[in-house]
């Protein structure tokens, strides 16, 4: 079992007045994660290069107001959104949720 996997959220909430995900961890955590940085860090194949891991999104394209139209739990390990820009395509992991809560301000 990777490290990466010994926290889970234990609740998630868009918070859309203040355009952000609120995520709280099994550690006691709990993140406050920006729509917009969320969308611009989206990791699937048609914003991310698989082979070399090179940034394909332009972060001028994703709309300042974007904000989830849908969430749901990808099996127990991501969370899949789908984007008001009509982008559903991305899966963001637990560990990927934890690093963006990192890089985010304090909630
Ligand atoms: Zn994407």
């Amino acid at each position: 079992m990777s490290r990466d996997s010994s926290f889970t959220p234990t609740d998630i909430k868009a918070d859309r007045p203040n355009g952000r995900f609120e995520i709280a961890w099994s550690d006691g955590r709990s993140d406050g994660i920006p729509f917009r940085a969320m969308r611009c860090d989206c990791p699937c194949a048609a914003c991310v290069s698989e082979f070399t891991g090179e940034r394909l999104l332009d972060p001028a394209k994703v709309p300042e107001a974007i904000e989830p139209t849908a969430v749901e739990l990808a099996g127990n390990y991501a969370l899949k959104v789908r984007w008001s820009d009509g982008h559903d395509t991305g899966l963001y992991t637990w560990s990927h949720l934890r690093r963006l809560g990192d890089d985010a301000p304090a909630a």
